[in-house]
């Protein structure tokens, strides 16, 4: 099987390639490599691969192909929704809530996806590379409460292994800390970073493991995801889905009822259906909060309570998201 790094590597970077594959026209390719220039675009082949052929309205496609739609200046989206850039008491480590921290591990991803909230976050600012890390540990060991790291990024899955085994040690060397958590995509779009070493630098350790994964579209999910997530739930991983509601995309009923049907047949649980954040690029694939709350009300009428993620939005300052059901 070929390296996940060659995988990253070879990803397609270019929206007139991407177009190409898909048997699209490159009617627009002005405006998407001005989009382009505000966030680069990146999307594995795997990936690629699901995407169904000559439909530009395409649900994968859309959340990574540069708009137009992205330059525009919308009021009321802004760099950083979220004031992350101020919840940082040192650089690479966010204390918003309580009793866990997260960790800016890098800036990368294995994608990008055009709805991001940290587009415009400042990576080089905030990411203290392996040395850093130390600095990180000593305030949390300060703090008692803290019982939970999150690795955040970009993707923490695209650390190294040699990154990731020096983070685990730093997690491992702290009582206080039970639970390492993971946010990432990379499951789903990268599947083949799941492999033998990964799963052998996380087999042994006694700490809680959990890994939210980020689904949005069941068409994401195929027998490569499946592989992968049966790999982690096998070394004892709880797999959880948020996703973000986007317009076009996947806010239909229809389409939220069997993305959480199939990621239950793949073994995960739903965890947030998030509301977007009002980022600066990001307002085409808004979805109203009234919009939102109906559809989780019908979601609510059609699932048993365990396959309902909850409906959150983020707001900036709060010590917790703000649950939005009714
Ligand atoms: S993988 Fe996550 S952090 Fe990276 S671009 Fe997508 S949404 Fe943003």
């Amino acid at each position: 099987m070929t390296h996940w790094k060659t995988l990253l590597r070879d990803a397609i970077t270019d929206p007139a390639e991407l177009l190409k594959m898909l048997d699209l026209p490159a009617d627009h390719l002005a405006e998407m490599r001005q989009a382009e220039q505000l966030f680069t675009m990146r999307v594995p082949r795997n990936f690629i691969a699901r995407i169904q052929k000559g439909n530009p309205r395409d649900p994968l496609l859309l959340q990574v192909l540069p708009l137009g739609l992205e330059t525009l200046d919308v009021a009321d989206f802004v760099e950083d929704p979220l004031g992350e850039q101020a919840a940082n008491p040192i650089p690479g480590l966010l204390h918003k809530y309580h009793g866990r921290v997260l960790l800016v591990t890098n800036g990368h991803c294995a994608v990008q996806c055009r709805y991001c909230f940290r587009r415009h976050f400042e990576y080089q600012d905030q990411n203290p590379g392996q040395k850093g890390w130390q600095r990180a540990f000593d305030y949390i060991a300060k703090d008692s409460s803290i019982h939970e790291v999150i690795l955040s990024g970009g993707d923490p899955l695209t650390l190294t292994d040699q990154s990731l085994k020096g983070l685990l040690a730093h997690v491992n060397a702290l009582p206080q800390l039970k639970t390492i958590r993971f946010h990432s995509r990379i499951p789903i779009v990268l599947p083949e970073r799941i492999d033998a070493d990964f799963i052998a630098l996380f087999k042994e350790t006694t700490l809680n493991k959990v890994m939210v994964i980020h689904c949005n579209h069941p068409q994401e999910l195929d027998r490569s995801v499946l592989k992968a997530l049966q790999a982690l739930k096998e070394i004892g991983f709880t797999l959880l889905n948020q996703s973000v509601l986007l317009k076009g995309i996947n806010d239909t009923l229809p389409i939220q009822l069997t993305l959480q049907h199939t990621l239950f047949d793949y073994g995960v649980l739903p965890y947030y259906l998030h509301v977007l954040d009002r980022t600066k690029g990001v307002a085409h694939f808004e979805v109203s909060e009234s919009a939102a709350k109906t559809l989780h009300k019908a979601m609510r009428h059609h699932l048993p309570g365990y396959l309902v993620p909850k409906l959150a939005r983020e707001t900036a300052g709060e010590p917790a998201k703000t649950l939005l059901n009714e």
